[in-house]
């Protein structure tokens, strides 16, 4: 085996983010105490709130790492963690401006037109603008490189037809960034070819389906592309170059703290429900062993965003984070269900049943959304030379 050591450097901890960290808290005891938001589990995925999203970025609280110029507040990667376990941890609404916030934006940063930063940047920081992922298609999920939508050259611009499955947020957004194929996977392998384009939404020949899913919430979509023209402009990157870009955006995307906060709202209230009261060594130890995790993968996760902020790539350890995060976040709600098994539905009037209910009928996805579990463990043992 390869002597490989994975690296989770710990941060450098500017005083300027514990403050931060107090204000988004007071912010967020505020919105509560007005009954602005109902804490919910997986508040990143079907929490899906746009005014929530407009206040966050009236407050300079989306987009922080980017430059002023674009709208951002030019802070570290550290500060934008902090701002996000908050929300998190609070199960606060903040759907609609993650997936944005979390890689859209940054992709837009890097790969996108001066033109496209300027519009689209600050309208993002604003909580204005929204971007849904349009990688998955039926049939090509784990195997992205054999996405079948395909955009041909035509009048100025691209004519892009093809089916995104599992798109979520979509039917909010402004935006989809689309993974196409653009040439023949025949000479240069089957990474090469592929292009990424971010397509307005509202173009002629889009539309989008809900698909409502087993909580009965309809936050993810079927998005139709019928022979859609953009512009040249559209071009997220260089042609071609859509594999390195997207597999660029892992780190971004699986190492962040919602891939071990999901269901964190519950196992908080259950704290609450039976605080004062005599534990049994059972319950203790199995709390104990619950919050233990947390500090641990806490620890990696800040470690991964140390190295982004950095500019390293940290795809390995990314992985790692998401595959031991999520299903930590299930056990947590399979541990409590020992003490409080589910007998009532997620419309419960009591709030820590509601919550355990509700992410009963959530934790399926949490290990397939963002590459699934599997594939992660395959991303590993490369990393380690194992394969
Ligand atoms: C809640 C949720 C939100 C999502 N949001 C989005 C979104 O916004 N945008 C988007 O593009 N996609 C989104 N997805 C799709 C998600 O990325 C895919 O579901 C995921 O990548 C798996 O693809 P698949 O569903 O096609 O399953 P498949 O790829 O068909 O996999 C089926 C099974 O085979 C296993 N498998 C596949 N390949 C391998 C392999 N090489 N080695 C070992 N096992 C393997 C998988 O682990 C899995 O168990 C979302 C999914 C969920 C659940």
């Amino acid at each position: 085996m390869q002597n490989i050591r994975f690296n989770f450097p710990a941060p450098d901890v500017d005083p300027t983010v514990e403050t931060l960290r107090q204000d988004v808290r007071a912010f967020l005891r505020g919105e509560r105490r007005q009954g602005h938001f109902r804490p919910g589990t997986d508040c990143w995925c079907a929490g899906i709130d746009p005014d929530f999203s407009r206040k966050l970025g009236q407050r300079g609280w989306i987009g922080v790492t980017w430059p002023k110029r674009y709208g951002g507040q030019e802070l570290s990667a550290l500060h934008r963690y902090v701002i996000t376990e908050e929300l998190l941890v609070a199960g606060a609404p903040v759907h609609a401006h993650w997936i944005a916030d979390r890689q859209s934006g940054p992709l837009i940063l890097k790969c996108g037109t001066e033109s496209m930063r300027r519009d689209i940047l600050p309208r993002i920081a604003a909580g204005e603008c929204f971007i849904a992922l349009g990688l998955s298609e039926p049939g090509s999920g784990s195997d992205l490189a054999s996405v079948k939508t395909r955009a041909e050259k035509a009048d100025g611009g691209w004519r892009i037809t093809g089916t995104k499955l599992w798109s979520s947020g979509a039917q909010i957004c402004q935006y989809m960034t689309v993974l196409a194929r653009t040439a023949s996977s025949d000479a240069g392998g089957r990474h090469a070819g592929l292009t990424q384009f971010l397509v307005p939404l509202d173009s002629a020949g889009v539309s989008i389906r809900g698909i409502r899913d087993m909580s009965g919430v309809e936050h993810f979509n079927e998005t139709h592309f019928d022979d859609v023209w953009v512009s040249e402009d559209a071009v997220l990157g260089a042609e071609g170059e859509g594999w390195q870009q997207v597999t660029g955006e892992l780190a971004l995307e699986r190492s962040g703290p919602e891939r071990f906060l999901s269901t964190f709202v519950a196992l908080e209230q259950a704290c609450g429900a039976i605080a004062g009261e005599e534990l049994t060594d059972h319950q203790l130890a199995t709390l104990g062993r619950l919050l233990a995790r947390i500090r641990a993968l806490r620890s990696m996760s800040l470690g991964v965003a140390s190295l982004l902020q950095q500019g390293q790539s940290p795809d390995v350890e990314a992985a790692l984070v998401k595959d031991l995060g999520t299903r930590f976040e299930q056990e947590i709600i399979e541990r409590l269900r020992e003490f409080w098994p589910i007998t009532q539905g997620p419309d419960s009037d009591n709030e820590l049943r509601a919550l355990l209910s509700d992410s009963l009928l959530r934790q399926p996805s949490f290990t397939l959304r963002g590459g699934t579990n599997e594939v992660l463990k395959g991303i590993i043992a490369r990393g380690l030379g194992l394969r």
